[in-house]
């Protein structure tokens, strides 16, 4: 007996021969793949309490997304075509009169648009996170939680202080049956003092908690940090000890040569969100050079509030298709490559590759399956290019975490779609209003 059987699917493993089975079939109980296998060999062996035929789907792994900021989804398109040194000071004076009401309120935008667009574990970094966390058991979701730690700019919402990250992580790790994992948060090295940062990483290495940071993201980062330390970001923080195979970081574009290097010795995760520097105009990091190093390098959407988007099927063709312009080569970055970032090194950089990734015997049933009978993935014969270039969120039929049925026939069960729209359009008035701020349509 199982608790749940997915047949007739084409069945993309990601495992380590990256194994497709045609006319696949996945049996789940109590959370985890119990076997895999084609439909004809599996099915005769299981009874199973739900059965869901996925003929004429592809069966997937849940996608990874490495870095976002759930709620800010309350801010997509409020500050759109502005350069960084005037969208992050505008971000900051709306955080400045944040609620906890209004992070949990954007955590639930957030975590529907994720589940409606294949995402089933993201990787989180922002204030009031035990409103996140809240958002993150009633969705079903799995999520890495990080409590942001700003200590020289940036709103104070009277939680910037290290015991006030420490605590989450430790109060919260294990949280929602097993689902969300924990994370230290510093924002970055430009607004963390650099003694906060040598604490940080005695935590970590005591407590075994990842670390989760902003690196190299910007230009004006790399000059105000040079101006401080007399080093850029990556040189700065491999001196003082810091990167170690627990650290994500996000972005990560501004890094040279050398620094590629440092970030391949030490093991770091580099957490690649595309389309916000892309939009912002900002730059994209030298991503098929640190692959070449041997950097683990995963996806991210960043926050709504600057990508407008958490759709992580945008971001793979986005991660795909520039570095073919930035090359001028289109053989850079093939199709497959990036599905593995979304996948197997986005389990990786969360340190959760024994659990997530790919679907393989033991390990979680994070699974999504993905209609393929649409115009505009037709004709249907090469699974890396439709979910690459093809696919959107929208297309994700079927949603499993920790084998539960998160969203069946594109309705969520665990959420009320209706009431979080309506509730998070009235909450994103209240913060304008209170922002002073004007929209163009309201
Ligand atoms: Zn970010």
């Amino acid at each position: 007996m199982v608790d749940l059987m997915i047949k007739n699917g084409l069945v993309l493993t990601m495992n380590k021969e990256r194994l497709i089975i045609k006319d696949g079939c996945v049996a789940v109980e109590e959370g985890k793949i119990v076997d895999l296998g084609k439909t004809k060999e599996i099915e005769g062996k299981y009874k199973a309490d739900e059965v869901i035929n996925a003929s004429e789907k592809i069966v997937a792994p849940g996608l990874i997304n490495t870095h976002t900021h759930l709620s800010m989804t309350l801010f997509r398109g409020l500050i759109d075509d502005k350069k960084p040194k005037d969208w992050l000071p505008t971000v900051w004076k709306i955080e400045s009169n944040l609620t906890r009401e209004e992070v949990y309120c954007g955590a639930l935008l957030g975590a529907l648009e994720l589940i409606k667009s294949g995402t089933t574990t993201f990787s989180d970094h922002y204030f009031f996170m035990e409103e996140v966390a809240k958002a993150v058991r009633e969705s079903g979701l799995r999520a890495c939680l990080a409590q942001a730690l700003l200590e020289l700019m940036g709103p104070d919402l009277g939680q910037n202080k290290l015991s006030y990250t420490v605590d989450f992580a430790k109060k919260f790790r294990g949280a929602a049956g097993g689902r969300v994992e924990t994370f230290l948060g510093p924002h970055a090295l430009y607004s963390v003092t650099e003694e906060t940062l040598k604490k940080i990483r005695e935590v970590a290495d005591k407590e075994n908690f990842r670390i989760h940071l902003h690196m190299a993201e910007s230009k004006w980062e790399i000059e105000m940090v040079k101006e401080k330390y007399g080093k850029t970001t990556v040189e700065k923080l491999n001196e003082m000890g810091f990167l170690k195979p627990d650290v994500v970081g996000a972005h990560s574009i501004f890094v040279s040569e050398n620094e590629i290097k440092i970030l391949a010795e030490k093991r770091v995760n580099v957490a690649y969100c595309p389309t916000t520097p892309i939009k912002a105009g900002v730059g994209v990091a030298p991503i098929p050079e640190m692959l070449q190093e041997g950097v683990n390098v995963s996806l991210g959407t960043d926050g709504a509030g600057s990508n407008n988007t958490l759709d992580l099927f945008r971001e793979l063709r986005m991660a795909a298709v520039i570095h073919k312009l930035r090359k001028l080569n289109p053989e850079t970055l093939p199709a497959f490559q990036v599905l593995e970032m979304a996948t197997v090194n986005g389990a990786k950089t969360l340190g959760m590759e024994k659990g997530i990734g790919s679907l393989e015997k033991g390990k979680k049933a994070d699974v999504i399956i993905v209609d393929f009978k649409k115009p505009h993935v037709t004709p249907f014969h090469n699974i890396p290019s439709t979910l690459v270039y093809s696919t959107v969120g929208g297309d994700v039929d079927t949603v499993i975490v920790d084998g539960k049925v998160v969203m069946r026939e594109r309705k969520v069960l665990t959420l009320k779609e209706e009431e979080i729209i309506d509730k998070a359009n009235a909450c994103f008035k209240e913060l304008v209003e209170k922002a002073g701020m004007e929209t163009k349509l309201m």
